[in-house]
């Protein structure tokens, strides 16, 4: 399919081919999913609704729910404020959400819907029943990427519900960035392991993930609950992981209610897990559990048994800016050569920060934001590479180029399975070490001559 694209490179500036990424209200939606008893409402028209939830239900193989503000020619016209407090009357009618967090569209964005003002006007009117809460963000979509609108709802959750009361809780604030439900669960078995009180916010382990009951549940058993977030204002201290994603809503929390926060990469691979882990153990003043040695020591004894195979191997790695950096780290420090990187998110500090981590290992390596599949293809038709890391959509490049290739991050739209595994800890960095093990080993048996076919590798 795409054995057409040129070696010829020409520079281009307002031209995308083949995006690395997706849309604000996509991420806004997921993370309003974190939250317990939520219905995320899209302001806009129906065919944005319908296109964020069926990428969401195809990556996750769950009905995702969404209502919308269903915009004719006449929203368009007049604006989308009747359509807003028509849906909301319905919504709470019947489906009878705690939460209801709005996001708004291209569409709506450019119309200039005031949301705030519409929604006090809809309280006002007893649109909106006593103890229901309507927050929302704003998601143009022709700026930034999906993780800039999971950030901007994140950042929300904060401005309308974090409460300070004055006393602090024994406990803190993890944002996970914009990982799996399975992720999300992994961080918190790794605070509880470690002995650590936190709200973890956004949470859509048990949401998207939940277990098949033979019942459909409007309103599944997870999610961070709204009493939980009003806590985090009263929280010792916030853990942003991954700049792009959660560094927004820390930073809100510390302006609003004067709740400090570090910055950590997502714990994916062995030293960004290592850090997360010193974090914790700054708070609690005491030593990692054996337990969690444990799974660090089996991590590292896999990275060594596949040393020959990984060994200046070059990669190519395509996805969202806060996967991309830790994994480009965690490439490195398996002795790999990551050769092209690049994330569809805008973002000087991600260019930055990759060339950073390359400088020893490949100072010539090609790193970009803001840029696309298909210039990662161009690239690569250039420069080959032993190994294709990025979501779903690169297996066209690895097909093309007939390049191994190992799906990461979002979306994955073509295997299922994936949101239950986790990337993160050092036992998601296990399932990482395996997938590419495998994707190396399965291209040399592929082409092994008859007489080196190995039993053993
Ligand atoms: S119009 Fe904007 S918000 Fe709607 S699907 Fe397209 S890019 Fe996304």
């Amino acid at each position: 399919m795409l054995h057409h694209t040129p070696k010829e490179i020409h520079e281009r500036k307002a031209l995308r081919v083949n995006p690395a990424k997706t849309c604000q209200p996509i991420g806004a939606l997921y993370a309003a999913l974190g939250i317990h008893g939520c219905l995320p409402h899209s302001h806009g028209s129906q065919g944005c609704c319908a296109y964020h939830r069926s990428h969401l239900t195809r990556h996750y193989k769950e009905p995702v729910m969404a209502s919308t503000s269903s915009f004719t020619e006449g929203a368009a016209v007049f604006g989308g404020g009747a359509n807003l407090r028509q849906a909301l009357k319905t919504i709470f009618h019947v489906y009878d959400p705690d939460v209801v967090a709005v996001h708004t569209t291209c569409l709506s964005e450019t119309i200039g819907d005031d949301i705030p003002t519409i929604v006090k006007q809809a309280k006002k009117d007893g649109i909106v029943p006593e103890g229901k809460i309507v927050i929302h963000a704003n998601t143009p979509s022709y700026v930034g990427s999906h993780v800039t609108g999971y950030a901007n709802m994140c950042r929300m959750m904060v401005h309308y519900l974090a409460e300070s009361t004055g006393e602090r809780k024994n406990q803190i604030n993890v944002l996970p960035g914009y990982v799996e439900p399975s992720d999300m669960r992994e961080i918190k078995r790794l605070l509880a392991v470690m002995g650590v009180p936190a709200v973890l916010f956004p949470d859509t382990s048990d949401v998207l993930d939940r277990p098949q009951s033979g019942r459909f549940e409007m309103y599944p058993k997870g999610g961070v609950t709204v009493e939980a977030l009003r806590s985090t204002g009263d929280s010792q201290k916030t853990l942003a992981l991954g700049r792009f994603a959660s560094e927004e809503a820390a930073k809100m929390l510390q302006t609003k209610a004067e709740v400090p926060y570090a910055l950590l990469d997502l714990p994916i691979g062995l030293a960004a897990t290592d850090r997360f882990v010193e974090a914790l153990v700054e708070l609690t003043g005491e030593e990692p559990p054996a337990a969690v040695s444990d799974e660090r020591g089996r991590l590292l004894d896999m990275i060594l048994d596949g040393q020959q195979y990984l060994y200046q191997k070059k990669v190519a790695v395509a996805g969202d800016p806060d996967h991309v950096i830790a994994l480009t780290e965690f490439l490195v420090h398996m002795g790999m050569v990551p050769t092209h990187v690049i994330t569809g998110t805008p973002g000087k500090s991600f260019e930055l920060r990759v060339k950073g981590l390359l400088k020893e290992v490949n100072p010539q390596a090609k790193v970009k934001a803001a840029s696309d599949l298909f210039e990662l293809h161009q690239w690569l038709k250039n420069e080959p590479v032993d190994l294709l890391v990025a979501n779903t959509y690169g297996k066209y490049i690895a097909r093309a180029e007939d390049i191994p290739f190992v799906r990461f991050g979002f979306p994955i739209l073509d295997r299922p399975g994936h949101i239950y595994f986790p990337v993160v800890g050092y036992t998601g960095g296990m399932r990482l070490v395996e997938k590419i093990l495998t994707a190396l080993l399965d291209r040399i048996d592929r082409d092994a001559p008859e007489e080196k076919f190995e039993l053993v590798m």
